[in-house]
Formats: C-alpha cells, structure tokens, sequence
C-alpha cells in the first residue's frame, strides 16, 4: 500500500494529511543509516544527548521507596544486557522470554535484547506453569529472565520439557544456582557498558505477544522493530507526550499494554514513565498520582470501577492538579464512568481500543476533540477502520449505514501490524480478509465517526482486562481424572468485566460435591495459575452439543449472560 492510500480516511476530515513517512523522518534511525531499531528510538538517542542526565524510568517500591534511572544509566545497563546476551551465545533473532515482577531487570532485559537484535517476550507472571510452558515451547530457543519464586513454581515442573531454554537468569539470586540457572546481577557485572547496536532491518522480528485464541492454544503475535513508528506516533497523538510530561501506564508488561505503554513509547517519546512495582491499591494509585505529579495516566476499566465503589471524600485529600489527561484500554468504558471521572477527578477518561494483533492505539478519543463517552473513539491518524459484514464468497463489505453492528476491520498495513503467527499460517491469514484486517469484535460506527464496542465475535474471556482462552483452561480440566469434559465461558461481572466459569461434566461414580470443586479449582490454578484459572465451577449433567458434536459455549455463555444458574 503506498503512503499517500495510507493517508486517512476519508472519513476523517478533521485530521491533516497524515503519512507514516513523515513519523519515520521525526525519528533518528540507525547511525550510519543501519536501518531502524525500537531500542536505539527509546534509549540511545536520549541517553547520548542533552537528555542523557534527565529521568527514564522511575520504579515505586514498596512503601514509599523510588529508585530511577536515567536515560544515560538506562543506555549502559541495556549495553550490559545485550553483552551477556553475547556472552551467552544469543542468536540474533533468539528469544529473550521473560516472566518477572515489575523491577528494573525486567525492564533492562527487554531493551537490552531490542538492541542486541534478539526477540523480547514477555510472560504474565500469573501465569502457571502450563500457559508458560506452552508459550516458550511454541516461542522457540532462548533464553529466561526471571526471579527465583517464579522458577521454582513455574519452570521447575516441567524444566526437562523446556529444552528449547538454554539459560535462565535468576533476577534475586546473587550467586549462580547452577549449571543453567545464573545470577542476573553477576552476568551484568561480568558484561561490558559499551554495545553498538547492529543493522537493523525493520522487517526484524522485535517482540513477539502471546494472546489467547478460542479455538486452540495460545497464539504467539510477531511484530518488527518498524512497528516504533506507532509507538511513538501514538505517543504524539494518542497521549500527546510533551517533554515534561510524567507518565504512568498501569498495565503489567506481560501483557502487550505493559510492554508498549508501560516501557517503549513513553521512553521512545523521551517522557517520565512512572512503574508501580506492587499489586493495586486505591490509596498507594492516588499517592503515586500525586507525589510523582503524573500529569498523563494510563489505566483500564477494572480498576477504574474499583475506584468508583469509593466516596468521593476518599479522594479529597489528594492533589491531582497536574494531571491533563486520562486513558483507558482493554474493556468496555461505560459512559457511567467516564461522568464519574469527570464530577471526581475533574477529567473525563479518554478510551482507547486496540489489541496485541494491532501492537498499538487505533481508535481513541483523542485530546485534540471532545470525549464521546460510550465510545471508544475514532481512527487515529494513519488508521483506517470500518464495520465490515461477511459477504457469501469470504469476503467482506463493509456497513454503510451508521448504526449498524458489524465486525470492527482495520485496512491492512499500518506499521505495527503483526507479521503472522508463529508457525501458524492459516491462522494468520483468517484473520484477513481482502484488504481488511478483522479484529474479532463487534462494533458500531455512529453517524459522526465514532466507534462504539458491542461485544466479541468468538468465545475469548476477558477478566480484569487479561483475555483468557476457554480451550486452554478446559485442556487442562479435562486432565484431572474427575472431568469427563468441560466447557469455559466469561460469566458477566460488574467489577472485573467477566468471571471465568467452568461448566464440568464429572465421569460417572464422581459425586458433584463442594470437595470435588475445591479440588478442582485448586487444581487449575496450580496449573494454570490466577490469571487463568476458572474462578467459578459449576456442576453439570451434559454440554449443549451441535450435531457434528461441537461443544456450543455460546449457549452457556448465553444463559450465565440472562442471569440463569441450575447449580
Ligand atoms: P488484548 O489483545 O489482550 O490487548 O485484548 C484486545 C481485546 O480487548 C480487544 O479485541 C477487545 O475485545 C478488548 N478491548 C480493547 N480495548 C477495548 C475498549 N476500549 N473497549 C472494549 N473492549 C476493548
């Protein structure tokens, strides 16, 4: 597609002529015109400059500790990193999994690997040992970052399986705890400050995103280093980073808005990115807003409910004068919630849509219009977006007339569009359609242009904003020696969006009892951990089947949506 077909759409009279070209020109480039890499965008051309001293990243500990580091520091922590990636014998191209609270190795690791041309992947740390095994198997060699809790409970179970890791870098350990597992900290030591990042292509693979599918495991997306131009041009026009602005993106880097909001665009774009390095809470969030003077926030739906079960006196006491703006992503933002920002925080929250296929903002409620409250927004500039119907023939048209619900489809070939799945083709390619890419949600375009989400088009659970894979939880149900079968649906929930349920079929002789459910719940979240497993079971006689013996989750799903249970 050439840049002039990309400028916006036509639709989109209010912005200017908008070409990817001109983004690339706002960025520096390889020296020597090596070609383009995320990580010399997001440190080296701050580090090197006038802004080497001013801060990248600052970390909240616990209680109110704060540790930062400067673009400078930041630059020669990341060269660090990319030589013992060297020292090890990374490939290029090799993978840099990690599964790791949020501290600053974490954050080190994945730039560093950026830089040293190696594969960054990120690994939610509720994640148990099955979802983390089945993602670094179908990722391919590389090596682990993580801290030695999570390897003892996540790795150890199946590290004779995992042949494909060939080292693991324990962040906690001092001293190296054996043959494979070694000290982070000492291979750092060991490493050199100085590292010139290599050519570049910006077709190279950078970061691949694991995301959950309905139909099989999790799916791996692959995105290159040319996807940096959305990054920073959402960084622009999305979030409208100036240079003093302090940031603060919520999400966790295991998931893809904790890797591009939560590090990349904000270092890319040069401002203050705040990191929270413990679990919510409304008092800590306020104080953090305040003392660090956020004036950009990034945070989603879950957590904004959460605060909205508060007094309004509760947030009295704090001074968030300095914050200009407020976003959300990853669920549905009712419009109830953006009236009670606007009354409490004195701003209307801004949604966003987008999803780890994307690898960054398309739709938004941008600064530069009015909130439209129910509405995710309008195509950013760059992006075209449309509701589209399937037409007999495989195709699709798309919806002419405002109001219409239909499936929200993106025109292909904006530049942090995943490259594929990996390994998997034909997955891939169902996901387009002519010239449109399909998302999988449904949605509707008002007459004004905005988009408003309806609902997924495919069984994928949302909870607290994390997707979840119904076939993933029920492989792993299906093993326990109880479970003749099951089927896993998102139970509607006012707080968390959608509470992952299971509907178990016991093997005959299995009495459905409260044991057996503690036992089953138990037993899923040692396997799968929090972030997956069903919070919910629920006892049934049969599944409802098509004919070919289709289990129909719609159906379930359908009657937890109505309010129904037999249980
Ligand atoms: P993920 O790939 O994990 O980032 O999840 C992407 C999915 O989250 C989308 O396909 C939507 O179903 C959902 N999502 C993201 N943003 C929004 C939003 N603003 N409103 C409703 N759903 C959203």
């Amino acid at each position: 597609m050439s840049d002039s077909d990309m400028s916006v759409s036509e639709s989109e009279a209010h912005f200017k002529p908008f070409f990817w070209e001109d983004i690339r020109r706002e960025l520096d480039g390889l020296p020597g015109g090596k070609g383009l890499n995320i990580a010399h965008e997001a440190v080296d051309r701050h580090g090197k400059g006038e802004r080497g001293d001013r801060c990248a990243i600052r970390w909240m500990k616990e209680g109110d500790e704060v540790v930062e580091m400067s673009c400078k520091a930041l630059m020669e922590e990341t060269n660090r990193f990319a030589n013992v990636l060297k020292n090890l014998g990374v490939k290029k191209g090799g993978r840099v999994y990690v599964q790791s609270e949020r501290v600053p190795e974490l954050y080190v690791s994945a730039l560093g690997a950026l830089k040293y041309g190696a594969v960054f992947c990120p690994l939610f740390p509720a994640y148990g040992p099955d979802p983390v095994s089945s993602r670094i198997q179908k990722g391919g060699d590389g090596i682990l970052v993580t801290s030695e809790k999570l390897y003892k409970s996540r790795i150890e179970p199946n590290r004779e399986r995992l042949t494909c890791l060939k080292k693991i870098l324990l962040t906690d350990a001092a001293t190296d705890i054996g043959d494979d597992a070694l000290s982070f900290s000492q291979a750092m030591d060991r490493a050199a400050s100085r590292f010139e990042i290599p050519p570049t292509n910006p077709e190279d693979m950078a970061l691949l995103h694991f995301t959950s599918g309905t139909t099989g495991p999790a799916k791996a997306a692959v995105h290159v280093h040319e996807a940096v131009l959305v990054h920073y041009a959402t960084g622009k026009h999305v979030f409208d980073f100036r240079p003093d602005d302090v940031f603060w993106c919520t999400a966790d880097p295991g998931w893809v808005t904790g890797t591009i909001y939560g590090i990349v665009s904000p270092l890319v774009c040069g401002v203050v990115d705040i990191v929270d390095t413990q679990d919510f809470d409304p008092a800590r969030w306020l104080s953090i807003l305040e003392s660090q003077k956020v004036t950009v926030w990034y945070t989603a739906p879950t957590a904004i409910r959460r605060f909205m079960r508060l007094a309004p006196d509760f947030f009295r006491k704090y001074d968030l004068s300095h914050m200009r703006l407020i976003f959300s992503v990853g669920e549905p933002l009712g419009a109830d919630a953006v009236a009670w920002s606007q009354k409490t925080l004195g701003l209307a929250i801004r949604d966003t849509w987008w999803q780890t296929e994307t690898g960054g903002v398309m739709i938004a409620n941008l600064p530069s219009s009015e909130v439209k409250a129910g509405f995710m927004g309008k195509p950013i500039p760059g992006i075209r977006a449309a509701i589209v119907r399937k037409t007999g023939e495989g195709g699709v048209e798309v919806v002419a007339e405002p109001g219409e619900e239909g499936e929200l489809a993106l025109r292909k070939g904006w530049p942090s569009m995943f490259r594929e799945y990996l390994g998997e083709p034909e997955r891939y390619e169902k996901c387009f359609a002519g010239d449109w890419y399909l998302s999988g949600d449904l949605a509707l375009r008002d007459p004004d242009g905005f988009f408003r989400y309806v609902g997924r088009d495919d069984d994928i659970i949302k909870t607290a904003g994390h997707m979840v894979g119904p076939f993933e939880v029920e492989s792993v149900l299906n093993e326990h020696a109880a479970v003749a079968e099951s089927a896993v649906v998102g139970r509607p929930d006012p707080m968390i969006g959608q509470v992952v349920k299971a509907f178990v079929c016991l093997h005959a002789g299995r009495g459905p009892d409260d044991d057996l459910r503690f036992e089953l719940v138990g037993y899923a979240r040692k396997r799968l951990g929090t972030a997956a497993a069903p919070r919910e079971i629920e006892f049934i006689d049969e599944l409802p089947k098509n004919n070919a013996g289709k289990i129909l989750r719609k159906l379930l799903k359908e009657r937890e949506t109505a309010g129904v249970s037999r249980d």
